[in-house]
């Protein structure tokens, strides 16, 4: 479907005056086993219930659903150039395998409503676990592989899964990261003890296993191979996954989606914004950790029924070819990225795209961090399509604003992700009055309630924190996405960075307090400070001030240099690369306000060469001058 900018404005007041129809036509693009009896369920504000009564399964969706029209066509394209192997699985192949990874999970006794730890590299096995998951009504929540001990501890607590399903590693840059070891480390960790670990051996890394807990995938799958393992039926509002998230505390946010909601989301978004046709290829270049690559590798492209690439890899691994070269090879009609990692591309030589032919290739879509005008149009000159950006989190699960063939299909903006999508009632509000801001006015991005289907339910296990920490900053019943934004009197809206102590780094999403805590674990920490500091190629980069207990092993530059590096160790030890901090600097004092509370406003400005701003909420504002004079220190080389 796509629209002129007249009719799409039509189409858009429906979804917010007549949230039940519009929503209700939309669900038709997905099949229910028992019919909805209710559209939308707003009794309890902001707890939002989309398709009451309907019954569904996200896995028939995606799979079961496509084999009457599309068995032999190819659904998942597994490409890992770390391991050099590539494999097509057809909807039918698919099919077998979610069969059997599903009756495995049944033996090892999971059960509707329990959780499933995901852990895994970019591989198949990943992706038939969440299908098989969904297929029998289990909740995964998939932790990303970058993640180490501490932080997978911290979520295995939370989620509490019955099974966990890890492998003996992943491989990055042609490194081994030991994926078992570290989830051993983790388990030891945790409160929670999982009963049974069940475990893909890729021969990467050798693999203890812990008798009467870890069991081997392949062995047991020969025992399944035959496996035909039927849908469970589950109502609209049951949990599909959770997924978790950084928020301003140390304590990562259990994201909790539904499932009808989620799948009717999904599907329309795949015709609406993606424009991706079944039988096409869709490649979205992220990982199944996070949310676009729940949204957009695994459940978004299957449901509608096109190929979907599945790629462990580097971009720039053997060459900066290798995208173009899937391009060509799969047909790949619609991909999904991020801006850093055009970025990077940018950097590589340009033959190496012009290398392949990407006529089949219609758009490309970035998102995750704000994409600059400089990239865009790199990229758009170089591929010879358009580049659509779109604006989103983990919480929506899908896109907030875009401009799309199929949303609007208006003139860009640079530097403007667009405007709101369907079903997103979005307003700028003033932090401290809660109005409405006007035209150009800087304020909190904030959406209306009820949210649309597909977006968060609840924090898993925290109805209290789920409202408190993003309904109730305002009046009314709206929704923050901690994001500061501004709309201008055209009506297309621009973001500017977070309102919280989240950073993006590379379009990841850490909280400051995260890397903060693993930093203190080192034992000559005694307070530290983090901020997300500007970067060229990765949007932000998070940079460390500690003041140290015992300060004489940092007194010479070699010293701190070496200090340096064990911190980076320690951050890589608790929370994983994703959290190491690009630069660690040693001060006498950090700022902070008469209450004690940092001051990580004042330390970003300083660190980007800005007037910190007001300094009478800062109790020493000397510590602003070690701040300047820490970062006057080159790097010794
Ligand atoms: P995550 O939940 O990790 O996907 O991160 C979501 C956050 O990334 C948003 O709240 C924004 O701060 C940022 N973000 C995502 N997409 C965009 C975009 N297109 N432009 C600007 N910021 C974005």
């Amino acid at each position: 479907m796509s629209f002129d900018a007249a009719a799409y404005e039509a189409f858009y007041r429906r979804s917010i005056d007549d949230p039940h129809t519009f929503w209700a036509e939309q669900a038709q693009r997905i099949e229910w086993h028992q019919p909805f009896k209710q559209t939308l369920d707003y009794s309890k504000p902001p707890f939002t219930k989309w398709f009451v009564g309907g019954e569904t399964n996200l896995c028939h969706n995606a799979v079961d659903r496509h084999l009457a029209t599309r068995a032999g066509q190819p659904a998942l394209i597994a490409i890992s150039t770390e391991t050099d192997t590539e494999t097509v699985y057809t909807f039918a192949q698919l099919h077998a395998e979610v069969n059997r990874c599903a009756a495995m999970m049944q033996a090892l006794g999971v059960k509707q409503g329990d959780r499933v730890l995901i852990y895994m590299p970019m591989i198949a096995e990943a992706t038939f676990a969440m299908l098989a998951c969904a297929r029998i009504g289990a909740v995964h929540s998939v932790v990303f592989g970058g993640f180490a001990a501490n932080s997978l501890a911290t979520r295995i607590d939370d989620a509490a899964p019955v099974l966990i399903i890890s492998a003996d590693a992943g491989s990055r840059a042609g490194r081994v990261m030991p994926y078992k070891v570290l989830l051993d480390e983790a388990i030891e960790l945790a409160q929670h003890k999982p009963s049974r670990v069940l475990l893909v051996d890729r021969g990467l890394a050798p693999m203890s296993k812990v008798a009467g807990r870890d069991i081997d995938y392949a062995t047991l799958r020969q025992t399944c191979l035959d496996a035909v393992v039927p849908v469970v039926w589950l109502e609209s509002n049951a949990p599909s996954y959770i997924l978790y998230t950084s928020g301003t505390t140390g304590k990562p946010k259990g994201v909790l989606r539904d499932v009808g909601g989620y799948a009717v989301a999904l599907a329309t978004s795949m015709d609406l914004i993606f424009c991706g046709k079944a039988g096409e290829t869709f490649f979205c270049t992220s990982d199944i950790g996070w949310v676009v690559g729940h949204s957009y590798i695994v459940y978004g492209p299957l449901l509608a029924g096109m190929a979907t690439v599945m790629y462990e890899g580097l971009p720039i691994r053997p060459d900066a070819a290798i995208w173009w070269q899937i391009v060509e090879k799969y047909k790949v009609t619609r991909m999904s990225s991020a801006p850093t990692a055009i970025r990077v591309l940018k950097k590589q030589p340009l033959e190496l795209l012009k290398k392949h032919d990407l006529s089949s290739l219609k758009a490309l879509y970035l998102a995750g961090e704000p994409l600059d005008q400089t990239t865009s149009d790199w990229i758009s000159g170089e591929l010879g399509v358009p580049v659509i950006d779109n604006y989103w989190q983990t919480e929506t699960g899908w896109p907030i604003m875009s401009i799309a063939k199929g949303v609007g299909d208006k003139p860009t903006r640079p530097g403007s992700p667009g405007m709101p999508i369907y079903g997103y009632k979005v307003k700028i509000i003033d932090e401290t009055t809660g109005e409405e801001c006007g035209a150009n006015e800087k304020g909190v991005v904030v959406i209306e309630g009820p949210l649309p289907p597909g977006c968060l339910q609840t924090l898993h296990g925290d109805d209290a924190r789920f409202v408190g920490t993003y309904w109730r900053n305002f009046k009314r019943e709206l929704y923050s996405t901690f994001d500061w934004g501004i709309r201008d009197a055209d009506g297309y809206y621009f973001i500017l960075g977070r309102t919280d102590d989240v950073i993006n780094v590379a379009g990841h999403r850490l909280g400051t307090r995260e890397i903060e805590e693993s930093i203190s674990s080192h034992c000559n920490v005694s307070e530290v400070a983090v901020v997300g500091v500007e970067d060229p190629l990765k949007g932000q980069a998070a940079v460390a001030f500690v003041i140290l207990k015992n300060a004489a092993p940092a007194a010479t530059p070699a010293g701190a240099q070496a200090l340096e590096a064990e911190i980076m160790k320690v951050v890589d030890h608790y929370l994983g690369p994703v959290g190491r901090p690009s630069r660690v600097h040693f001060v006498a004092s950090l700022p902070k306000t008469r209450s004690g509370k940092l001051v990580r406003r004042a330390i970003q400005s300083i660190c980007e060469g800005r007037d910190p701003g007001d300094l009478a909420v800062i109790e020493d504002p000397a510590a602003l001058q070690q701040i300047r004079a820490a970062l006057a220190v080159l790097p010794v080389s």
